[in-house]
């Protein structure tokens, strides 16, 4: 698929790793515009929900952390500025999908990641729905366990740590700070 494809769907070219994550150099950057990275989200949730958590990551990075963030769609239907339901475009190549998911966690700068998440790690999961109303509820109130992702999705996040630990915060709703 190409830019192209996405002209006049009534839906953006939605990140999944966003531009403003990836500028330590070109190359990195660049790589975020592949249209691998792309998928058709509804304008009010690329410009507005989506963006805000994306800024919020960022200042949880300003504040000494570093983050693993997974990101995706599922399911298929979503409503952009067109209004209606698209399921899909350019001849059925690119889906649309019903819902985004994003799942964060957060540690304080240092090494063996994988080693040091405990019960008490934050993590963050959310579910947003990809239509043009998504803005009316700021993106703290979509969040959800990453057990509910895991189950929407099929797949097992952060399976390199111990299903003891897994199962803790897994099951958790984050109710942290948002901005
Ligand atoms: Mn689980
Ligand atoms: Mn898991």
């Amino acid at each position: 698929t190409s830019t192209s494809n996405y002209t006049n769907t009534g839906f953006d070219r939605g990140h999944q790793c966003p531009s403003e994550d990836r500028d330590l150099n070109s190359t990195d950057n660049a790589a975020t515009f592949l249209m691998t990275n792309i998928m058709p989200q509804a304008p009010n949730l690329n410009r507005v929900t989506w963006v805000d958590l994306e800024d919020y990551c960022r200042t949880l990075i300003n504040s000494g952390n570093e983050l693993y963030i997974m990101a995706g769609g599922y399911g298929s239907g979503g409503t952009g500025s067109n209004g209606g339901i698209t399921y899909s475009f350019a001849s059925g190549k690119v889906n649309v999908p019903a819902r985004y998911w994003k799942v964060i966690v957060v540690l304080p700068v240092g090494s063996n990641d994988a080693g040091r998440v405990s019960a008490n790690t934050r993590v963050i999961a959310v579910d947003m729905p990809n239509v043009q109303t998504v803005n009316s509820q700021p993106w703290g109130n979509y969040r959800v366990s990453i057990d509910a992702i895991e189950a929407a999705t099929g797949y097992d996040f952060l399976s390199n740590v111990s299903t003891t630990i897994q199962s803790s915060i897994e099951a958790t709703v984050d109710n942290g700070p948002t901005q």
